[in-house]
């Protein structure tokens, strides 16, 4: 039973992981300078250093606050460029001339890893050196050009984690540059306690995909949420959870839930209507104040449809999505995480029952 807890537990901790983007990969020993591509320069700002990287009309920013290594700030650099070239390709969008990251100290945040965007500046947290190459993607993409859309953070986060998983794709497929064959060889190797999950996690389509599955799994399960009153919820929930100091097991699996939704359904859209047409809806101003039925009226102007037709697009897209992952595709495989899900939504749903098999 221990170890069946223990698997329940595995499985939780890679959602948890992989949806809170809070990955890790080292550092490396300084290998990568040469592959800065601009100007590099150090500056003196009172007792801070500021690194910085120039190149076109971009300048990418290192406040070093958690005191990193050099070999992290110029990783960070690295990484930072490799993401800033991808998001503008692919979204045809400038990102703002100057973008500042701060590095901060694992121990100051209850997040293990990974980065966020505040304000102007994001936040890349480290924790012993490591952080994940492809979250530089995710946070770049909420710094694209959005209007108060992005209030309903259910598009921004749904954005972002569409531009991650393309990135995702795009790193763990397009590797020529051998430091990035080392990159991904420690990433692939941070996984050492489960090789089952660590194959599955780092295989293609996996970051795209498995969030799908877990929405197929709640429309499977009975909790059909209505689409509206995720995204009205969305904002609330994510926000709260992310700040809280200490988050219960529900709240965070409530807010994957959440978070699967908003990644699924802006990538059907995505997938359906095409990024331009997202993109030009991310940057519409709406009246304020908000209309009640603003959703439907903007899915209206954008999609030509009302919500709800929407939504039953998007359900019947999402139960009979193909995978092309190849674990994902397998209906053992699928039927296995299936009865992970179960167990967690049981355990969650009664606490003390969990409580008493933990014990066992
Ligand atoms: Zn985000």
């Amino acid at each position: 039973m221990k170890n069946r807890v223990n698997r329940i537990k595995a499985i939780l901790v890679v959602l948890t992981l992989i949806a809170s983007a809070s990955l890790c990969v080292s550092c490396g020993g300084g290998r990568g300078f040469h592959d800065l591509d601009g100007k590099f320069e150090i500056a003196k700002d009172g007792d801070d250093t500021i690194y910085r990287l120039k190149w076109d009309n971009h300048t990418l920013a290192v406040l070093n606050t958690a005191k990193a290594d050099f070999a992290t700030v110029l990783l960070a650099l690295r990484q930072g460029q490799q993401a800033v070239k991808f998001v503008e390709k692919e979204s045809g969008e400038k990102l703002p001339d100057i973008v500042m990251i701060e590095t901060i100290d694992a121990k100051s945040t209850i997040f293990k890893g990974g980065a966020k965007l505040h304000g102007d500046k994001i936040k890349l947290i480290l924790q012993d050196g490591y952080f994940y190459p492809t979250i530089f993607a995710h946070e770049f993409a909420h710094a694209l050009p959005a209007s108060k859309i992005n209030s309903y953070g259910f598009f921004s986060e749904g954005q972002a984690n569409y531009f991650q998983s393309k990135y995702t794709e795009f790193y763990i497929s397009g590797i020529t540059n051998s430091f990035d064959s080392v990159m991904l060889d420690i990433f692939y190797n941070i996984f050492n306690d489960d090789d089952k999950y660590r194959e599955k996690m780092t295989s293609l389509y996996w970051d795209s995909e498995y969030r799908i599955f877990l929405v197929q799994l709640t429309i499977k399960n009975k909790s059909i949420l209505p689409i509206g009153t995720v995204i009205e919820k969305f904002s609330l929930n994510y926000i709260h959870t992310l700040q809280s100091w200490e988050v219960k097991t529900a709240e965070w699996w409530t807010l994957h839930e959440y978070v699967a939704y908003s990644y699924s359904f802006c990538h059907y859209l995505i997938e359906k209507y095409g990024l331009t047409t997202f993109l030009s809806m991310m940057k519409k101003e709406p009246p304020l104040p908000w209309a009640d039925d603003y959703l439907d009226v903007l899915m209206k102007e954008f999609y030509h449809k009302p919500i709800l037709t929407l939504e039953t697009e998007f359900t019947n897209y999402i139960v009979h999505y193909d995978y092309k992952n190849q674990y994902l595709k397998d209906p053992a495989i699928r039927n296995e995480l299936e009865g992970f899900y179960l167990k967690i939504t049981e355990m969650i749903a009664h606490p003390e029952a969990s409580t008493n098999i933990s014990k066992k």
